[in-house]
């Protein structure tokens, strides 16, 4: 089992429903359990086209038994199905983004997935609430 912590973030439509859907599809995910959550922040965007709403981010700690790329694959798949569209601008409006700040203390370098997340340390949004649940 690892140890993790995620990042979930939402600008776009009702945000405060979006990240109670993914709370609860991370829940059902199988060899995982959460352990903590922490509250909404509301947040200024950061980067991205101009003009784009308020964020609201949250982030959670869980216990995993699936692979860092099972994991990541399975946020995937639900920001998918939570209505997210593959193709957009980036750091652009997003219904629902799920990251993988931490996974136990590995480190990972592949094409699809950095860990520990790059933004992690420059991004007040994330620490705010990680540092909640630390
Ligand atoms: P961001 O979250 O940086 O605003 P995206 O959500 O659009 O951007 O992510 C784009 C890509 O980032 C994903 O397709 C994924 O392969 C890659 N990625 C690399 N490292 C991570 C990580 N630690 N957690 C989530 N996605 C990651
Ligand atoms: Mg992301």
């Amino acid at each position: 089992m690892a140890v993790c912590y995620l990042g979930i973030g939402s600008n776009l439509g009702n945000k405060r429903l979006k990240i109670r859907a993914a709370l609860k599809r991370i829940e059902e995910l199988k060899d995982t359990k959460v352990l903590k959550v922490s509250k909404l922040i509301k947040t200024k965007p950061v980067g991205g086209p101009c003009g784009q709403p308020d964020y609201l981010n949250a982030c959670l700690k869980i216990d995993t038994r699936l692979t860092p790329h099972t994991l990541l694959k399975k946020l995937q798949d639900i920001e998918i199905k939570l209505g997210r569209s593959r193709k957009h601008v980036r750091f652009g409006p997003r219904t629902i983004d799920l990251d993988i700040l931490f996974y136990g203390n590995s480190v990972v370098n592949t094409r699809k997935l950095t860990i520990p997340h790059p933004r992690v340390f420059e991004r007040q949004f994330v620490l705010k609430p990680l540092r909640e649940i630390l």
